[in-house]
């Protein structure tokens, strides 16, 4: 049987408890899971391409079925490259469906063989994303809960720096 491969592909600026929810979830249903960090995001990042992936791969050395990569460009295009049948994309809330069902069927349109998986991240993580971490910590708001110790740190890192 052919492997699976689902790629989840996002900004990661920076990588928090949420994304690692969802990483683990779709490790349970395919063969292989590549993380790929969008190369370039509309938004200025806090951190630059190199800083989230370290962040990623930190975070899922104790996954081995779990790739970082990084990638730019059509989604589907580089999908097809990595020969992935899955693309996985975490739904928080209601608010996150509209956007997402839309990219859905954008990327459907594009590559029909292209299946996108939606998964559901526990309730506890269903409000967080990176921006809240972002605006947490230029505040001296404790994010603990949110990212992991390395992420926390290079956070604190980049505050001080400014
Ligand atoms: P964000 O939306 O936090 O800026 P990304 O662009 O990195 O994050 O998101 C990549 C994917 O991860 C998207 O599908 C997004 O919905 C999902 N995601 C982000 N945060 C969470 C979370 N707390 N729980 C579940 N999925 C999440």
């Amino acid at each position: 049987m052919a492997v699976k491969i689902a790629i989840y592909p996002g900004s990661f600026d920076p990588i928090t408890y949420g994304h690692i929810d969802i990483i683990k979830r779709a490790s349970q249903l395919f063969d292989q899971v590549i993380v790929a960090v969008a190369r370039n995001i509309s938004k200025t990042p806090m951190f630059d391409e190199s800083e989230r992936m370290e962040m990623v791969r930190e975070a899922v050395t104790e996954m081995p079925t779990v790739a970082v990569d990084s990638f730019q460009g059509l989604l589907v295009d580089y999908a097809r490259e990595k020969k992935a049948q899955a693309v996985i994309r975490g739904l928080r809330a209601v608010t996150d469906f509209e956007f997402e069902l839309q990219m859905a069927l954008v990327n459907r349109k594009l590559d029909e063989h292209l299946i996108t998986v939606f998964l559901m991240p526990h309730e506890k993580y269903s409000y967080l994303n990176s921006s809240i971490v972002k605006e947490l910590i230029k505040f001296n708001g404790d994010v603990s809960s949110f990212v992991p110790p390395h992420v926390q740190e290079k956070l604190l890192m980049k505050m001080r720096r400014k």
